[in-house]
């Protein structure tokens, strides 16, 4: 049976530099192909390194396929590891992007270097310093970027597509290739294919972001209630995937 074609979230505003012309069948790999295909070199994963499934399938499609890293100040040392045996083992070199140092700066000298567990205000100013004003500057020569989004990782990403037309970026196209898949999915195809994860997934993580805000969870709870655990579920995105962000 041939799967549904992938719905175009939004195929009528005036940015006609990145028309949705995706008709597929929708498996992760198809979107990524089409997407490479349609959009290289101007196109890139955003990747925290728990998204390497998505790596490994761009490896097989194009060697040329570009990857992009924000690096917050705060990853985790196993997060650094296993950035440099991605890029090892793929061949690709991982484009990082840093806050704005003067920023950085300003906010630990006058808050502190924990000032993100006072208020969710002080949270989302430090998000936005170390990621979405990073993103920003990572996504201004692109045309397209792809994420490792799925729905099932908590209530703030239940409605993703697969393809849809980014508004908070200037209306480029965002690729979630992954947003049908569940976790058991992806560690299968983790497994078979042997490729390299997080080893915080050993140790209870299920979800993984900068060190002092990500802890492991129990079995059976949200996948991301290890993250901004004080914080209510609403409120739990770092910024850079939600449409309105103020701070
Ligand atoms: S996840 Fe925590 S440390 Fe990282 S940018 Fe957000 S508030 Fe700051």
């Amino acid at each position: 049976m041939t799967p549904d074609p992938i719905p175009a979230s939004d195929n009528s505003t005036d940015q006609p530099q990145t028309a949705i012309d995706y008709h597929g069948n929708g498996e992760a790999e198809d979107v990524l192909r089409w997407a490479l295909d349609r959009f290289s070199p101007r196109i890139a994963l955003s990747t925290s390194f728990k998204d390497a499934v998505i790596i490994h399938m761009m490896s097989r499609i194009r060697p040329d396929f570009r990857v992009f890293a924000l690096d917050t100040g705060r990853l985790n040392e196993e997060t650094y590891e296993l950035a440099d045996e991605i890029s090892r083992r793929y061949h690709v070199q991982i484009e990082w992007t840093f806050p704005r140092h003067e920023a950085v700066e300003r906010l630990t000298g006058t808050k502190g270097m924990h000032s993100f567990r006072e208020s969710v205000e002080n949270r989302r100013e430090c998000c936005y310093i170390r990621k979405v004003e990073p993103l920003s500057r990572a996504l201004s020569g692109l045309d397209a970027w792809i994420t490792g989004l799925r729905r099932d990782q908590g209530s703030t990403r239940s409605e993703i597509q697969k393809i849809e037309r980014d508004q908070v970026h200037g209306g480029i196209i965002k690729v979630n290739p992954l947003a049908d898949w569940d976790t058991g999915r992806m560690w299968q195809y983790i497994r078979e294919n042997k490729i390299p994860y997080n080893r915080l997934f050993d140790k209870g993580y299920t979800s993984i972001g900068c060190a002092p805000c990500t802890r492991p969870v129990q079995p059976g709870d949200d996948p991301r209630s290890g993250r901004w655990w004080w914080e209510l579920d609403e409120h739990k995105e770092c910024g850079i995937h939600i449409r309105d962000w103020t701070i």
